[in-house]
């Protein structure tokens, strides 16, 4: 997979993408991400990519020509799936999201900033409009870092036990079970006993059954999805 993350701030988006498992994931040839700089496909010589609102009002907002630019560009190299753009009124992304956007070859995602990017930028170049919850940040980039987090980690191969993120919260609309390591006690803290005991199909029933009573307590909406 391939993910080419446009930006005005590509020194924004180096570091979630160069520790740790989504650098490893690189390193294995598993996911490639590009940070593409907005800034090369300015057209006047200030390198301007953002405008004053036409109508007036508070903030700039991105211009279509570099945006326009940059994706062309981008389109006459390769094909890509999606056209995504980072926004608060997009689709919330969710982990049923992430396991699709898992399955596509290339990606493009548009990081906006100021007040947005210029409309026509969403009708004619977008296919994708993601949210990452109901709340304003002041750019894409963070966005953009966590849905190529959560997408990269389900690719096969990234994490090194393969069953690990089937049994993430989510995956079976439950949240996930507790967990315990070393050591099975701690001051007067114990490891529950059938954690220990050795006995692999009451463990599952075990953990089933907590996923099941935290999903309740904690998050009961999930219980009535589809
Ligand atoms: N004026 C816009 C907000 C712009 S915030 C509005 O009210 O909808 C600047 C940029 O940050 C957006 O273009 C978008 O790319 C990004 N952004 C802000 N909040 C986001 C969110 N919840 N999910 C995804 N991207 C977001």
């Amino acid at each position: 997979m391939r993910i080419d993350i446009i930006t005005l701030h590509p020194a924004l988006l180096e570091g979630p993408f160069s520790h740790s498992i989504l650098k490893r994931a690189q390193e294995k040839g598993l996911a490639e991400i590009h940070l593409i700089d907005l800034r090369n496909y300015a057209t006047n010589k200030h390198k301007n990519v953002d405008d004053y609102p036409y109508g007036g009002g508070a903030g700039m907002v991105m211009m279509v020509e570099p945006i326009a630019n940059c994706i062309e560009d981008l389109k006459s190299q390769r094909d890509y799936e999606e056209v995504i753009y980072m926004s608060p009124d997009g689709e919330l992304f969710d982990q049923p999201m992430a396991n699709q956007l898992s399955l596509k070859g290339n990606l493009i995602i548009l990081c906006g900033h100021y007040k947005g990017v210029d409309e026509r930028v969403r009708e004619h170049f977008i296919t994708k409009e993601i949210s990452i919850g109901d709340y304003v940040l002041s750019g894409g980039e963070l966005a953009a870092a966590v849905v190529a987090d959560a997408v990269i980690r389900l690719l096969p191969g990234v994490l090194n036990d393969e069953t690990s993120a089937l049994s993430d919260s989510f995956q079976d609309n439950l949240v996930a079970p507790p967990v315990y390591s070393r050591p099975a006690e701690f001051r007067d803290w114990k490891v529950p006993d059938v954690l220990l005991s050795g006995h692999e199909a009451n463990i599952q029933q075990w953990r089933y059954e907590e996923s099941v009573k935290r999903t309740k307590e904690r998050r009961p909406g999930l219980l009535d999805k589809e």
